[in-house]
């Protein structure tokens, strides 16, 4: 099956025993125990396993074509997960431009619990190489990155991993949230593990907050993931699981819808005389562009863009939209923007005449319209 009909189709029979065509919203938090000591799907307690939550799991699972899932409370629940799921000493290298809160989650969580982490510009290989140590367990890829829109090659970063794997085997993971697996399938181009913050595309109403893992193998990395998942208890609620599910039957369709607006509107900010520097992936232009046609179907929703002038310029144009909303995060049906730094805070290397835009699925004439009006003096 194709990608569309397996968003529609998968997980619908996971604890459904009344074969409804929705499955239905199971708030228990607790489950039965027959009398001879069995229970259906192994569920005990909701923590450890809803029905809601397997339903969620195999879905994403399947569309990122892995072998487990694991959802999580949020994205970064999710990505603490991955760190913790390490031992005091590992090493990890992580793009310099990672999402800002992966960035304080290492640096003032994570490195007082003995991990080790480079911070490091990953469209580089050789820098990669350079950084790797015996103590190297992960490889962290965010391509496109946020929200610099850097190219990381997920192949090239996923050999070289495989490449100086000892013993001790160097896993690559890919942030893969912002491209959707509509766009990009990280686990085919051979990558060990994706990460969501289904709060952004999955979800794509701006009204779930949630995150997941998938991995090309059920290991004992994995097995350590779900450990956490269960007992560290950052666990998803049925009805956001089942939210969660309802919004992913339509991903497909609402990412293509978010590719072909974001393209326009790249287009429309790389022609405007009060425009520097347009970062998109789909453009020849961006310096990332033929890896990304490589490994990506289409190029997302997202651009960044810098303002010719200095930061109070940039901060004015998205003060003027009527249509576009101000507001951080993405993903959502409705078009936001904002000027990145200003909610990145300390340690961010976004310059300060950076406009983020998540492009929405309004009419398209209606985004570029109002563009028009925020940049006009
Ligand atoms: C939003 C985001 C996260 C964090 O996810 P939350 O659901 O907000 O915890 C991680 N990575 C990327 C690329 C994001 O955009």
């Amino acid at each position: 099956m194709r990608f569309e009909t397996k968003a529609i189709h998968t997980g619908l029979d996971i604890g459904n025993p009344s074969k409804a065509v929705i499955p239905p919203i199971s708030p228990s938090t607790i489950f039965e125990i027959d009398a001879d000591g069995r229970n259906v799907n192994d569920l005990h307690y909701t923590r450890l396993g809803n029905p809601n939550r397997l339903q969620f799991e195999k879905l994403i699972e399947t569309l990122e074509e892995g072998k487990a899932a694991a959802a999580f409370s949020s994205g970064i629940a999710a990505a603490s997960a991955v760190l913790q799921a390490l031992k005091p000493g590992d090493h990890i290298i992580i793009p310099e431009d990672v999402y800002a809160g992966n960035r304080k989650m290492v640096t003032d969580i994570m490195l007082r619990w003995g991990l080790k982490a480079d911070f490091i510009k990953m469209t580089d290989l050789n820098r990669i190489e350079e950084h790797i140590k015996p103590e190297t367990r992960l490889i962290w890829i965010e391509t496109p990155s946020n929200p610099m829109m850097r190219i990381t090659d997920i192949e090239a970063v996923a050999e070289l991993a495989k490449a100086h794997s000892g013993s001790q085997k160097i896993f690559t993971l890919v942030d893969n949230t912002w491209p959707s697996p509509v766009n990009q399938l990280p686990l085919r181009l051979g990558a060990d593990l994706v990460l969501h913050s289904t709060s952004k595309y999955f979800g794509g109403h701006s009204d779930i907050l949630g995150g997941a893992l998938v991995s090309a193998e059920d290991d004992d990395l994995f097995d350590q993931i779900r450990l956490i998942q269960k007992i560290g208890g950052a666990v998803p609620s049925p009805q956001d699981c089942w939210m969660l599910s309802r919004s992913t039957r339509t991903l497909a369709y609402r990412m293509k819808g978010h590719n072909e607006h974001a393209a326009k509107v790249a287009d429309f900010l790389q022609n405007h005389s009060k425009v520097a520097d347009v970062y998109y992936p789909g453009l020849e232009s961006h310096p990332g562009h033929e890896i990304a046609e490589k490994q990506m179907s289409a190029y997302g929703g997202m651009i960044s863009f810098l303002i010719e002038g200095d930061a109070h310029e940039a901060i004015r144009i998205v003060g003027r939209s009527k249509l576009i909303k101000r507001a951080t995060s993405l993903g959502g049906v409705e078009s936001t923007w904002e000027h990145r730094v200003s909610s990145e805070g300390e340690g961010s290397i976004t310059p300060d005449t950076l406009i983020r835009i998540s492009v929405g699925l309004e009419h398209v004439d209606d985004i570029l319209e109002d563009l028009d009006h925020a940049m006009k003096e």
